[in-house]
């Protein structure tokens, strides 16, 4: 027969994931592989939007077609739905194109009934039959009958109370002929029926998948992704397999390779006696697959999981996630799809892939994402330390995290709103703790497995996990747990190692990472494609050297007021500000040059052969100067002048709006000496670097330039002073002098800054503040709301805006270009790391960014992104 609304497993491909969904499409595949898939078809997404667009109407010849194919795979099975003496049992399989985790769900065991259960119990067993019809109720009861489950789950505590049992496995025929009869009734408590007919099951299922596309929950995820609303799902009908037919069944998941690690081995979990759905939800531990091998009953069945691991894995050209159930002994595939993995396994697959030849170099760097590797630069805890380990669970998701225990969602939230770091901690978790998991900075578990619904997600969101810590004794109301007689309560510190599983008590100090030899690899091929320069924003030498491990090319600023605060430092520049006589400043700077001189060798020393930007000083300089009266006091004395000047000379330098004030090249202007002294200084600096053979080409740049006029003046006393230097020691110094533009009236007038500009930077930050008009320090009150209500689409602090403060950019950098071809521009604001506005600088043509030197590797890999979408795009 033809099919128009359904396609079987066998005629059907991973190609046509738009009309059979993800889920579809992989069975589809895995059939025409020659895999053992439980025979089925699959129902087009065009019937769902069909049913969607019509009110609820499904298509003319849809259920004929539905009963015909069923018909196919009653002949292949050998038992028909509905036949009290052999039945087909079957399950309702949502699959939208783009997997959408626990958002529709799945019927099981469907053509059950007070008929067809003797017929079951005959040809498997009492407790297996009962079982499965318990299950089928109370999944038809909540999802397609829209009963809360939590009354079944009540249920069925409460007969486990009763009746002393630990797991639902040990339930007695008879406990399950009481959570039939229980359900039956919790259902027509709620108004509804379950149908006896299975026939009509099927159909309600289906039905109930089509409108689960409209969900809520459904929804909200698809608005949170970008996935339009138009696609609809596709439900698949497949003949069940039982993994819960005794001591040779078994239900498990597998990756191809470790999802956290990335090593190359099958990696997942299994549960001999239970259906696939009991894996997922963390009801008992499960063992590691691997311990198939030893079990004479699984032993063949791993034999063959692992060849079909391999076998997807080189079909599909990446890591795969697996959903098998063994029946007496029998192996059957139920799903297959590209796994989700960590950072640091996204890294290794696709750099091992690569070097195995799988996949090529690019495809390997587009594999990772930038903001995914951000997750690698986070913290661990120091192994040279000795740690108070309480307990040890599983290594779910990597990292370390510190916090506060909190048990629910709301207390997490609350919490973590107030800015306090919290862990969150379960017997196990699901959908509705999601939210409680993104405010914590990680999750402990006291039930499931490595592939549990905690783990899953924790690895998703980059936070650190650990799960089946089961030596805990979890009372969530309560709000405590207990571990070896030790109680634990909301609100103590506590700490986990999602790398080695480890829970400790109190907080444990943590050390950042470098890079691993993975990333260095992937990194390196990312430098391959990418055209824009990545330099880092570096004040001290420790931090110019941390860049120079990550990768940075340079230096894109140097803020010189960071090397003021140091230790004797302070000193030298209050000194400078309170001067009372030109001859009193002058030797204040005279103490402070020798200093900067130092600072600056040293970076030229760590940054060598590569360019060092240095803007020179930029804040207002009451920031220097001590509110405290002790410091006052001090500092009046030190400098033999009375308190009362010092307090004057503070209360002159008072500004309503510092950030507006006198600042930037102002201060250049008004106290040129400054300026004069922060030149000498990187000339001595580079003039002794050039004497031991380090080439150094710096870069001095002027900030907040609003007019040509200021930025033509400090142009002119930089040379002048740099003449006088090069010319007392007679070295040939090649220098650059540029400015940063971060005011719109400079990006406006950059045609004519850029007369006296050799580089343009863009100081993103301020930029975004005076251009939206909006204090950084004063937007906390209002922009978390902006953001919140879709005023704004996001902080544009954080994420560049590209629409306005990008439209300045672009206008600032043609017109600095026309008047100066050779002219670099780059960003140095925050932004300088962000994927986002890397790919934005990338593709207006800039020649650099300049981030925190922890985000260079994040930018370098953005860099390629850009640079290979591009590529793609001309294609
Ligand atoms: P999800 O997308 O939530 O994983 P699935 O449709 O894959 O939903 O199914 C939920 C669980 O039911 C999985 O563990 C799956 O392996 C199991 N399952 C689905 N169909 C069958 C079947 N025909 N026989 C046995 N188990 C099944
Ligand atoms: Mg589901
Ligand atoms: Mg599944």
């Amino acid at each position: 027969m033809d099919y128009r609304w359904l396609k079987h497993f066998r005629d059907g491909s991973a190609e046509e994931r738009d009309l059979l969904g993800g889920k579809g499409a992989n069975l589809a595949e895995m059939t025409r592989l020659g895999l053992p898939v439980p025979p089925g078809f699959t129902i087009t997404t065009e019937a769902c939007r069909h049913y969607l667009e019509t009110d609820s109407q499904v298509p003319p010849g849809f259920w004929e077609e539905v009963d015909a194919a069923l018909r196919e795979i009653e002949l292949s099975r050998g038992s028909r739905f509905g036949d009290p003496a052999n039945p087909l049992l079957l399950s309702v399989r949502s699959g939208a194109k783009f997997s959408m985790p626990g958002m529709m769900d799945t019927v099981l065991d469907l053509g059950l009934n007070d008929e067809t259960l003797p017929g079951l119990i005959r040809m498997t067993n009492e407790r297996f039959a009962l079982d499965a019809y318990r299950r089928l109720i109370q999944m038809y009861g909540k999802v397609v009958l829209g009963v809360d489950g939590d009354r079944f789950e009540q249920a069925i505590e409460t007969i486990k109370r009763e009746t002393n049992r630990a797991y639902d496995v040990d339930l007695t025929p008879a406990d399950l002929r009481r959570a039939i009869f229980g359900f039956q009734e919790i259902i027509q408590e709620a108004g509804a029926t379950f149908p006896a007919e299975p026939m009509e099951q099927l159909r309600g299922s289906i039905l109930a998948v089509f409108r689960s596309w409209n969900g809520e929950r459904a929804r909200a995820y698809r608005r949170a992704n970008d996935i339009s609303e138009t696609l609809g799902t596709a439900v698949n009908i497949q003949s069940m397999v039982f993994g819960n037919l005794g001591p040779d069944s078994a239900s498990g998941v597998a990756f191809t390779r470790n999802p956290s690690t990335g090593e190359r081995a099958l990696f997942g979990e299994y549960l001999p006696e239970a259906q696939g759905e009991d894996v997922v939800a963390g009801i008992r531990t499960p063992l590691p697959v691997e311990h198939m091998a030893e079990d004479p009953a699984f032993a063949p069945a791993y034999r063959e999981l692992k060849a079909f691991g391999e076998k997807l894995e080189r079909h599909f050209t990446d890591m795969q996630d697996l959903e098998f159930t063994v029946e007496h002994g029998h192996l059957w595939m139920l799903q297959t799809r590209t796994g989700k993995r960590t950072a640091t396994a996204a890294v290794k697959i696709a750099v091992d892939m690569a070097l195995a030849g799988s996949i090529d170099q690019s495809t390997a760097v587009r594999r990772v994402l930038p903001e995914q590797i951000e997750q690698l630069l986070h913290p661990r805890i120091d192994d040279s330390l000795e740690v108070d380990v309480i307990a040890t669970g599983l290594p779910a998701s990597p990292g370390a995290a510190t916090g506060t225990v909190v048990f629910d969602r709301e207390t997490a939230c609350e919490r973590a709103e107030a800015g306090e770091a919290v862990i969150l901690v379960r017997n196990e978790t699901s959908a509705d703790d999601f939210p409680g998991m993104l405010c914590a900075r990680g999750v402990l578990t006291a039930r499931g497995g490595m592939t549990s619904h905690a783990a899953v997600v924790a690895r998703g969101m980059g936070k650190p996990a650990v799960t089946g810590c089961s030596d805990l004794e979890v009372d969530e109301s309560a709000g405590y747990f207990t571990v070896h007689g030790l109680t634990v309560h909301t609100g103590d510190a506590l700490t986990i190692d999602g790398s080695t599983g480890r829970v400790m008590l109190g907080t444990v100090p943590t050390i950042a990472p470098g890079l691993t030899a993975d990333l260095e690899t992937l990194l390196a091929w990312a430098d391959g494609y990418r055209r824009l320069g990545v330099r880092a924003n570096a004040d001290t030498p420790e931090d110019a050297r941390h860049a120079h491990d990550l990768g940075a090319e340079g230096i894109g600023l140097c803020r010189t007021e960071h090397m003021f605060f140091g230790e004797g430092r302070i000193d030298a520049i209050r000194e400078m500000i309170l001067a009372e006589t030109d001859e009193q400043r002058a030797a204040a700077l005279a103490r402070l040059e020798p200093l900067q001189v130092a600072d600056f060798t040293q970076l030229f020393e760590t940054m060598h052969d590569y360019p060092v930007t240095i803007r020179l000083l930029d804040p207002p300089l009451h920031e220097f100067l001590p509110q405290d009266e002790h410091e006052i006091e001090r500092i009046a004395a030190d400098l033999s002048q009375s308190v009362e000047h010092v307090k004057t000379v503070i209360a002159s330098h008072w500004e309503a709006n510092p950030m507006l004030g006198l600042r930037g090249c102002r201060m250049g202007l008004i106290y040129p000496e400054i300026t004069v002294m922060q030149t000498r200084a990187i000339m001595r600096a580079a003039i002794d670097c050039a004497g031991r053979g380090i080439r150094i080409e710096p870069e001095l740049m002027v900030p907040l330039v609003a007019t040509t006029e200021e930025l033509r003046r400090q142009r002119a006393l930089i040379e002048e002073t740099a003449a006088t230097v090069l010319a007392e020691t007679g070295v040939e110094i090649d220098y650059r002098i540029g400015t940063m533009i971060e005011v719109p009236r400079a990006a406006l007038l950059a045609g004519k800054v850029a007369a006296y500009a050799d580089f343009f930077s863009f100081g993103t930050n301020d930029l975004t503040q005076t251009t939206f008009g909006l204090s950084r320090d004063d937007s906390a009150r209002f922009l978390p709301t902006y953001v919140e209500q879709g005023i704004l689409e996001a902080d544009p602090f954080q994420i560049l805006d590209q629409e306005g403060v990008g439209e300045l950019i672009i206008l600032a950098k043609e017109r600095g270009r026309e008047t100066k071809p050779d002219l670099t521009i780059g960003i140095c604001g925050e932004h300088g790391g962000e994927p986002s506005a890397v790919e934005f600088c990338h593709r207006i043509g800039l020649d650099y960014v300049s981030c925190s030197p922890y985000r260079v590797p994040i930018a370098r890999l953005a860099a390629a992104h850009a640079a290979l979408g591009e590529i793609a795009r001309d294609k």
